[in-house]
């Protein structure tokens, strides 16, 4: 027997969520119908979805576009911090250590989950780049698989578009396997210091 309709949508809707599939969409529709506080839910994603936008400069979630850090004239326009997720923005500010911008990619390369490089925000990085006026790009993705070959793509698509511009990595210090997000600041500060330098070599088949 299939489910009433509206029920249908609702379950149809949970499952185009990452990582969701249609056993747990159910499970989470089930629950929003029965549990009460759980009904705040459509609010919530109203509010956020109307009161927050992406950044038009470095793709974080912010109440407005440009966000606060992208317009604030004391910080480095010139070293943009790359990130995974808008929660490493805010442990990298917590830290103090960088006085940069930010771009965020919201997410990382992650093939066993079928996420894409199409998903992720690159090409506004390589637009920012290509715009002038940034000396370096700090690659500070997750030291983990993914966030090595999210970095790898950035530095690639960065490598392809002939941008002139210092790519580093965020190393030394932090431990391989970790995330971002669970870092404190003695390890950002090493690991800012001993960024390491990337080769941007233009490959063969990248075009002109
Ligand atoms: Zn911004």
């Amino acid at each position: 027997m299939a489910y009433p309709e509206p029920l249908e949508r609702l379950i149809a809707s949970f499952e185009r969520f990452p990582g969701v599939g249609r056993r747990t969409a159910e499970r989470l529709a089930f629950h929003v119908l029965r549990d009460p506080p759980a009904r705040e839910l459509a609010a919530a994603i109203e509010r956020a979805v109307r009161d927050t936008r992406l950044c038009s400069e470095c793709c974080n979630v912010a109440r407005h576009s440009p966000c606060e850090l992208c317009v604030d004239p004391k910080r480095d326009a010139s070293v943009i911090c790359v990130v995974e997720q808008p929660k490493d923005v805010e442990v990298i500010e917590r830290a103090r250590v960088f006085r940069g911008r930010y771009h965020v990619l919201m997410g990382a390369l992650n093939p066993a989950e079928g996420s894409e490089s199409e998903q992720l925000f690159v090409a506004p990085l390589v637009a920012r780049v290509r715009r002038g006026g940034v000396s370096e790009v700090i690659l500070a993705t997750d030291p983990d698989a993914e966030g090595e070959a999210t970095a790898r793509l950035v530095l690639e698509a960065l490598a392809a578009s002939g941008a002139q511009v210092r790519v580093t990595r965020m190393a030394r210090g932090l431990p391989a396997g970790s995330a971002i997000e669970y870092l404190h600041r003695g390890v950002f500060e090493d690991a800012l210091d001993g960024r390491v330098e990337l080769r941007l070599s233009r490959r063969p088949d990248a075009g002109a």
